[in-house]
Formats: C-alpha cells, sequence, structure tokens
C-alpha cells in the first residue's frame, strides 16, 4: 500500500464521461494537458496514503454511509490559477452530495483523518497545467446522474494511459428501502 494515494469520489457513465470529453476537447486551454478519459471523476474526499489498517476503517465508513442516489448538473467550466486546474461545475450543490462528503468527512475523523478546512466544491478537473482558461457557461448542460461513489487510487503511470483505479463501489441508497 506505499505509495498509493486513494479518494473517494463520484465516476461518472460511459455517457458521462464521454459528454465530459466532448466538453474538454472543446474547450482547449493554453497549454493544458487533458485528463484521459477514464480518468474523469468528482472527488469527494482525498485521502493520501494510508495504512493497512485504516484502510480497513475507510470501507467501514463507506459500508455505513447511507445517501440517497441524485442527480448533478455541470453547466459552467472555470480555472483555478494556483492548481493550473481547467474544471467543469454544476452551479447547485445537491444536498444529498453536501451530505455524503459531511457523512465520510465525519466517519472518517474516526480513522485518524482531519477533515478538509476549506468549503467543499465539487468540480471535474477537465485539464492538469492549464495556463488559462476563460470561465464559461456550458450551451448545454451535461446530468449526471450518481448512483454510486468509489474509493479510487492514483498511480504515477505515463500520461498516456489512466492515472486513476477504481478500487471499490458502493451504491448510492438512503436506508429507507432496504426494511
Ligand atoms: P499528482 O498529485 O501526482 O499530480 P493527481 O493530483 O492527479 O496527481 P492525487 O494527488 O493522488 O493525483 O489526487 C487524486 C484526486 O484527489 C484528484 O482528483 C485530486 O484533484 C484530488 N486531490 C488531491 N489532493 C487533494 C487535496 N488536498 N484536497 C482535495 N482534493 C485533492
Ligand atoms: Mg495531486
Amino acid at each position: 500500500m506505499a505509495n498509493q494515494r486513494i479518494f473517494f469520489a463520484l465516476w461518472p457513465s460511459t455517457r458521462e464521461r464521454d459528454e465530459l470529453c466532448t466538453l474538454a476537447q472543446a474547450s482547449a486551454p493554453g497549454e493544458g494537458r487533458r485528463h484521459n478519459p477514464d480518468d474523469l471523476h468528482m472527488t469527494l474526499v482525498f485521502l493520501g496514503q494510508v495504512t493497512a489498517s485504516q484502510f480497513q476503517c475507510v470501507e467501514k465508513v463507506a459500508d455505513d454511509i447511507q445517501v440517497a442516489p441524485f442527480e448533478l448538473t455541470i453547466n459552467h467550466t472555470g480555472f483555478w490559477p494556483r492548481p493550473k486546474i481547467f474544471w467543469a461545475a454544476p452551479d447547485h450543490t445537491p444536498v444529498q452530495l453536501e451530505r455524503l462528503v459531511e457523512h465520510l468527512n465525519d466517519g472518517l475523523r474516526g480513522c485518524g483523518f482531519a477533515p478538509e478546512q476549506r468549503a467543499y466544491k465539487p468540480h471535474v478537473t477537465l485539464y492538469r497545467k492549464a495556463r488559462y482558461a476563460k470561465p464559461a457557461r456550458l450551451g448545454t448542460s451535461i446530468f449526471w446522474r450518481a448512483r454510486e461513489f468509489v474509493l479510487a487510487s492514483s498511480t504515477n503511470s505515463g500520461s498516456s494511459t489512466a492515472r486513476y483505479q477504481v478500487l471499490r463501489r458502493w451504491a448510492l441508497e438512503d436506508g429507507t428501502n432496504t426494511g
């Protein structure tokens, strides 16, 4: 598990991924490096390197999450100059998404992780190392049906192959229909 960095994320379905990919192709910010299509995701909580026992604890936290599925409307793009990231995002953060991040952070405290201090800003990174990109509204929004969340890991592979790997998936369910 050494050198493996892990994070919770929403992973797009094939249709959503293709729409994000088309958006990325149409955007082309100066000198940026586009994410491999299979790497497109929305980070929920970044954990970094974990020990084997922390990993087990993290999985248990995810097992206990009860949040209903929700929909995201990705409707604009923007640029953060410091991390040099060009991203796509929804204007509105669904309450279930806020709850999902909050419940993960609450549980992860018990595994020895300090929760992120900055407010959660849902976004999908389209380009890394971008130089500049004008913020824009999307002519056609991308609808993303979040039915599950995943635990993913990042590897430092070459730029032509996927950097991330989905380790485990959990269905979103609010617990009211499971008896
Ligand atoms: P590298 O850091 O090697 O350039 P990367 O940023 O793609 O690659 P990670 O740092 O492992 O890979 O990050 C995995 C995911 O978690 C990415 O979506 C990244 O934006 C996000 N992330 C990384 N660090 C943080 C952090 N401190 N807070 C929130 N999200 C983070
Ligand atoms: Mg990073």
